[in-house]
């Protein structure tokens, strides 16, 4: 056991994603020691594995102020704030000089497989709250242990997947199978093209890597004869996806759902709604693909599900690897496995578009002192994060952590109700990623942006207790009630203000039944 004394050890941050490397910055900043620990070769592994997909959020509220801050000193030149980055770009312009201005504070190939008190286990109380984090990671074979005064872990989602199993479980045979699934983000146009190119594919998933993908092999079919696409939803409608119908309080939600919607109706994409993946078998033959079993709704009849595809797409969302936590005292809802005061704003069964007020340290905290959940990780199994909300969680924790009560307390988000989050506008945008007034307008005359927010890009301070005038898009409404696109709750009290994106219909998935 360490006899150093907690103060006078780093801080470490789990993963060198946009969050992670945020997190280092402001820890800088505040004359705190970081020490980050990347299990990928380079910074922002998990943004690279989709570099090929655009951004939603323009430049602005992609980077950080204390990274920009960090960046300065560099001779670093800010990417123009109103184009929209690929994940690639986002590793290239800004994640990879803001890792290389960190220095040897970061480390690379150090996977984090555990995470106590050093000295303590789990159910160890007395002097508990003096003892220092003990973090353990593995460098190729070699396992490694630092000491640390607090730890940030923000090593995201991206690695754990759910799986395709109806339960929460793994289908039966998915293991197996696993040469014919591919990640929720494959390069169909790209790297990933022959894989696809004249083949069957089956699409699982009703978020927008799912429209992404299967908007892809639309494209990609008009040039590849043979090319089969078919698409596997859980629930009974892609109507949430498709942002809204006739029947719908909402307009329309933009390019992405309708083109989709357009795709379905014209026989491009064969649509299977309530599908239970029970099954993968996989024929001796690889050139057989793998056979699909379980249930589904074919035309509005219940049957049984027997298809054979070549390639798998999971698209069905991810959710956090607690198990590196096990030693650590969390408090997390049981539901979304988010810290417990954050979940109930961001729970997809109620919240189709993100809606969370800005938070910080004090709804970050567990028993745990010094133990943070930060970036997308925080946001537990629902899939609505945006940057801008994980760079306010690591300045308020890192103010604490240096004492600054106040400032960890004072959290806002500056975000527009138009622009930040609109998936519309990265579909409007051109090559470069640069928009244009026309796509814009038309972008929000589809009801793009923040959940049909007021027309034009508006930027509003988010906070708790912002005034009236500014709730609008997804705000204003209380965490039952939210949603994206609900009708509009009286402001008589202030309320807190919530940033989101726009997928679809109001009530998250409470209403795909
Ligand atoms: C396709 C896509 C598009 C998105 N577009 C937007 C957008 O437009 N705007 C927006 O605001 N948000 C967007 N998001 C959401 C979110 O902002 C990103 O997912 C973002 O990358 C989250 O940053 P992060 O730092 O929390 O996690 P990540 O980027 O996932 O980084 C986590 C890092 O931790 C590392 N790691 C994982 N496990 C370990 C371990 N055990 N030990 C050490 N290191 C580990 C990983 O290698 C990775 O580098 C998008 C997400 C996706 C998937």
């Amino acid at each position: 056991m360490s006899e150093t004394p907690r103060e006078s050890l780093p801080v470490v941050v789990i993963g060198a994603g946009p969050v992670g490397l945020a997190a280092a910055a402001h820890l800088l900043e505040r004359g705190l020691e970081p020490l980050v620990l990347e299990a990928g070769g380079d910074p922002g592994a998990a943004v690279a594995s989709w570099g090929h997909v655009r951004l939603f959020s323009p430049w602005r509220y992609d980077v950080d102020a204390a990274a920009r801050r960090l960046l300065a000193d560099t001779g670093w030149a800010e990417p123009d704030p109103d184009t929209l980055p690929t994940g690639g770009d986002l590793v290239r312009d800004y994640l990879t000089p803001l890792a290389g201005a960190l220095g040897d504070r970061v480390r690379y190939g150090a996977r984090v497989t555990d995470v106590a008190r050093d000295g303590a286990d789990r159910s160890r109380s007395l002097g508990r709250e003096r003892r220092p984090y003990l973090v353990r990671y593995t460098v190729g074979a070699e396992t490694r242990e630092v000491r640390a005064r607090a730890v940030l872990d923000a090593s995201g989602t991206y690695g754990t997947p759910n799986p395709l199993g109806p339960s929460g479980l793994r289908a039966v045979g998915e293991e197996r199978a696993a040469g014919h699934l591919s990640g929720g983000l494959p390069d169909v146009l790209g790297v990933d093209r022959e894989r696809f190119a004249g083949r069957t594919t089956l699409v699982v998933g009703m978020g927008h890597s799912a429209a992404n993908t299967l908007l892809s092999l639309v494209d990609l079919a008009a040039d590849e004869p043979g090319t089969r696409i078919v698409w596997a939803i859980r629930g009974g409608s892609p109507r949430r996806l498709y942002g809204g119908g006739s029947d719908d309080e909402l307009p329309a939600r933009g390019l992405l759902g309708t083109r989709l919607r357009d795709a379905v109706e014209a026989g491009g994409v064969e649509l299977l709604t309530r599908v239970a993946i029970e099954r993968l078998d996989v024929p001796a033959a690889p050139q057989d693909g793998v056979r699909v079993l379980g249930t589904a709704r074919q035309d509005g009849v219940d049957g049984a599900l027997d298809l054979r595809v070549d390639t798998i797409v999971n698209a069905t969302g991810f959710r956090p690897d607690l198990d590196l936590l096990r030693e650590i005292r969390l408090d997390l809802d049981p539901v979304v496995e988010a810290p417990r005061a954050i979940a109930p704003l961001i729970d997809p069964n109620h919240h189709s578009c993100g809606t969370v007020p800005a938070h910080g340290e004090t709804e970050l905290a567990h028993p745990d002192d010094g133990f943070y959940l930060v970036g997308m990780k925080s946001y537990g199994r629902a899939p609505t994060f945006l940057l801008a909300t994980g760079y306010e969680q690591v300045r308020s924790v890192a103010a604490a952590l240096a004492g600054d009560r106040a400032a960890a307390d004072a959290v806002e988000l500056n975000l527009p109700q138009t622009g930040v989050c609109s998936s519309d506008l990265a579909l409007a945008a051109d090559a470069d990623g640069v928009v244009t007034p026309g796509a814009l307008a038309l972008a929000e005359a589809s009801g793009g942006g923040c959940c049909a927010a007021p027309s034009g890009p508006q930027a509003v301070t988010l906070g708790l207790g912002a005034p009236p005038e500014a709730v609008g898009g997804c705000g204003g409404t209380t965490a039952e009630a939210s949603g994206c696109g609900t009708s509009a709750a009286p402001a008589a009290q202030p309320e807190p203000v919530k940033a989101g994106f726009a997928t679809g219909v109001g009530h998250g998935r409470s209403g795909d039944e």
